[in-house]
């Protein structure tokens, strides 16, 4: 029998994390520093080596074939719409639920002075990179998003808006000169678009290899369960929130305004979401994202190649409304109380910030110390949270990309670009 995609990496996983635990109990963490995590980092390293390449053709590709520019506007407006509406869902349900749950009561002053105490040092860190991003004026986003030299954005992966803002130029010109012309420059992209998927494909060959191995590297990393214990009710209050999301309002939206079938949907995406949950960063899943919503979820590339590299960039569900209970839980955890019109901001800034994180572990963290110091609250309380936030981490990259993959169908959808699955090609498409 062939086992799917999703339940091969779940067996990486869920090896991995046994196995980790293991080689913790009889102390051999250094094995798995030394010959099991760099297997991992070899895996995200490969994902991240054609992320780039693959933003470029298939962005190239897309553009060329919607031949009109009016459309690509209409692209991009119902994309940002869309995006910065699920970006205000998910961070007031994170409001809702943290008023409701009122994490931060739970803490008893003797934890939260260990907590604290022990990772002072890692919070402030946080702290420092965070001032640094805010040094540079509030315009700066702007600023960021057009290069003055591509071959520098190319070989950087942080740089992922200029290499959109980029290829989008090139597409637009493309599709306003001479078709004759345009048509040799296209073609050869077309070629090339599809050696990417298929490098894809084979770099997906090792993926339960690369998670085994990541999952393992974590198990040792990660803090003792004694020390996490204080904060369950908080991870607890994010894990919900994340859930909300993730099972109830990307399926309703999918079905409300794309009347897509959800199954079929998450079936098609499980491999990317585990990938997500195990690498923590939207844009090392990026490639994956990309190939299960074209391949497999049905969306045409032309819209795929274009919303989904933004959205990996830009928009993120889970930071968003981790970031509001995180607030909150902090606001909470130093008996602060936080009136209406503060929780408005954080709606605000939190949205901001969320767009701003950038697509990698832990930067939602970074980005969240902007959002306590515009609420008035002690930024060193990050250290309060620090202890669980790979974990959450973990799952809110997880809403990340499924937002993105919603909000692609969506769009898609809208503009008849979305070729939905006869029910009986179901099956057939999920075993791949
Ligand atoms: N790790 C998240 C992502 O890549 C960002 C964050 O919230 O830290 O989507």
């Amino acid at each position: 029998m062939k086992l799917a995609l999703h339940w091969k990496i779940l067996i990486g996983l869920v090896l991995g994390l046994a196995f980790g635990y293991f080689m913790k109990t009889i102390d051999a963490k250094d094995f798995v520093t030394d010959w099991i995590k760099p297997f991992g980092t070899v895996f995200i390293n490969l994902l991240k080596m054609i992320a780039v390449p693959l933003i470029v053709v298939s962005l190239i590709t897309g553009l060329a074939d919607l031949k009109d520019i009016s459309k690509l506007s209409k692209l991009g407006s119902r994309t940002v719409v869309l995006y910065l509406f699920t970006t205000f869902l998910a961070v007031s349900t994170g409001l809702v639920l943290a008023n409701i749950v009122n994490p931060g009561k739970f803490i008893n002053a003797e934890s939260r002075q260990s907590l604290l105490e022990n990772f002072a040092g890692d919070a402030s860190k946080k702290i420092e990179l965070a001032v640094n991003q805010k040094s540079k004026g509030p315009l700066q986003p702007l600023l960021d998003i057009v290069p003055d030299n591509i071959f520098g954005a190319l070989s950087n992966n942080g740089s992922m808006l200029q290499v959109i803002l980029f290829v989008i130029l090139i597409g637009i010109g493309l599709i306003l000169i001479d078709p004759e012309k345009a048509k040799p420059v296209t073609d050869f992209f077309k070629g090339f678009n599809d050696v990417i998927l298929k490098i894809i494909d084979l770099i997906m060959l090792i993926a339960p290899i690369g998670v085994f191995s990541l999952m393992s590297a974590l198990m040792v990393e990660i803090p003792d369960f004694s020390v996490l214990q204080a904060l369950l009710i908080y991870a607890f209050t994010v894990v919900i929130g994340l859930l909300l999301m993730t099972y109830g309002v990307y399926p309703t939206l999918l079905k409300v305004l794309a009347k897509y079938p959800v199954k079929k949907f998450f079936s098609a995406m499980a491999p990317a979401q585990i990938l997500a949950f195990s690498t923590s960063s939207s844009a090392a899943t990026l490639p994956v994202t990309m190939e299960r919503v074209i391949e497999h979820v049905g969306v045409e590339e032309e819209v795929a190649s274009f919303v989904l590299p933004l959205g990996a960039t830009v928009n993120m569900d889970g930071t968003s409304l981790y970031q509001a209970v995180a607030a909150i839980f902090i606001a909470q955890a130093f008996s602060m109380d936080l009136t209406f019109s503060q929780q408005v901001m954080i709606i605000l800034t939190a949205t901001l910030a969320s767009i701003g994180t950038a697509a990698v572990p832990s930067a939602g963290m970074v980005t969240l110390v902007i959002i306590l110091g515009q609420a008035g609250i002690p930024e060193a309380g990050l250290a309060l949270i620090f202890a669980i936030d790979r974990p959450l981490d973990m799952l809110r990259t997880v809403t990340n990309i499924t937002s993105d993959a919603t909000v692609a169908t969506i769009v898609a959808s809208s503009v008849g670009k979305l070729n939905k699955p006869e029910p009986h090609e179901w099956d057939e498409n999920l075993k791949k």
